[in-house]
């Protein structure tokens, strides 16, 4: 028996999208966007569908990806828009539900889980809740220049102080923790973030914007790196606070003698201190030495430049350090390494005081 197809069923799709275009009742416009043969007229169809639950079927089933992207931008549902968002085989229409999105914790999967950067990207723009958004920059990774300005922009979105600073001490892009450490205004997150951030960089970033001495003295006793010991010895310059920190025995110590220069904290570091390493270098660094056989320490006399012959006993001290370069002199040919006294520069060949030839 042969009856009358509709003519939205028509294979003359013009006649099909024109049908479509006047038609108001909801229930033909259901079956026109779910049924019609082509992907236009059933575009149209769901254009002017109200029924939800219509809306989401077509999304979720029909075959044509313009037609699923076109009637997603029109759904409300969270749950259906996060099924198509994780599900669809299309990157435009998983975008399209993306956009749509809401609930923090699918965005947060898709963020971490979808296939295409583009909408893992998306995904992340739209996280809003703090906390989430500092679970993923604390290991999110930037490689491209794209992976950094997503990652400061996403930083600056952050206001909570103390996941800033977990941010500056944590996270895995230098990118992220010099964004947060730039937010950070609460004076006992910054000292805590100075004295605990992972990276040494990002502690000298923030122990430049330290003033309490207190704090400062500390980093510049116990910091694990040398150069932030350094930085904060700077700020400290000039300070009585240096002999406090040679005399604690502590990373920081040499740095801190090394920065001295005031006679008088230094002769007060040589009579206090037990560390004999620290009480030679302090010695040294007034221009005296500690005479290696008798043990009696000389100082220069106001300050003029000592030769290493020791006053009390007249034994020649030379501490000779390595100068690893052929000598111009008779032993050329040899490329033998010639040594120089650290005191006063006499230089004297290794090898032959080795031989017992010198
Ligand atoms: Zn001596
Ligand atoms: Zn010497």
């Amino acid at each position: 028996m042969w009856f009358f197809k509709p003519a939205w069923q028509s294979k003359n799709f013009n006649k099909a999208r024109k049908m479509a275009e006047k038609e108001a009742d909801q229930a033909i416009l259901a079956e026109i966007a779910l049924k019609a043969l082509d992907d236009v007229t059933r575009a149209i169809a769901a254009e002017k569908l109200t029924d939800q639950s219509v809306l989401v079927d077509i999304a979720k089933n029909d075959v044509d990806k313009l037609v699923r992207q076109a009637v997603v931008k029109r759904l409300a549902d969270q749950t259906a828009l996060a099924y198509i968002a994780k599900n669809d085989s299309e990157s435009t229409v998983r975008t399209a539900a993306v956009n749509k999105l809401t609930d923090q914790h699918t965005l947060a999967g898709i963020a971490s889980k979808d296939k295409d950067k583009d909408v893992r990207i998306l995904a992340r723009a739209m996280i809003t809740d703090p906390v989430i958004l500092a679970g993923i920059l604390t290991t999110i990774v930037t490689v491209t220049d794209r992976d950094m300005y997503e990652a400061i922009s996403l930083t600056k979105k952050i206001d909570d102080q103390y996941i800033l600073a977990e941010l500056a001490k944590k996270a895995r892009s230098l990118h992220v923790c010099n964004t947060a450490a730039d937010k950070l205004t609460d004076t006992r997150l910054i000292i805590d973030a100075a004295e605990n951030a992972a990276e040494w960089t990002l502690r000298i970033k923030l122990a430049k914007r330290l003033t309490d001495q207190a704090v400062l003295v500390s980093i510049a006793k116990n910091d694990a790196d040398k150069r932030v010991r350094k930085t904060v010895l700077e700020k400290l310059a000039g300070q009585p606070v240096l002999a406090e920190i040679v005399m604690c025995g502590c990373a920081g110590s040499e740095d801190a003698l090394a920065s001295l220069s005031d006679r008088d904290i230094l002769e007060d570091i040589i009579s206090k201190t037990q560390d004999k390493y620290i009480k030679d270098r302090a010695l040294r660094q007034m221009g005296g030495f500690t005479c290696l056989s008798c043990g009696r320490e000389n100082r220069p006399d106001n300050g003029r430049k000592l030769l290493c012959v020791c006053v009390y006993c007249q034994a020649e001290n030379h501490a000779f350090k390595r100068r690893h370069e052929s000598s111009t002199g008779r032993d050329w040919e040899h490329s033998s390494s010639w040594d120089e006294c650290m005191w006063c520069a006499q230089t004297k060949n290794h090898e032959s005081s080795l031989t017992g030839s010198m």
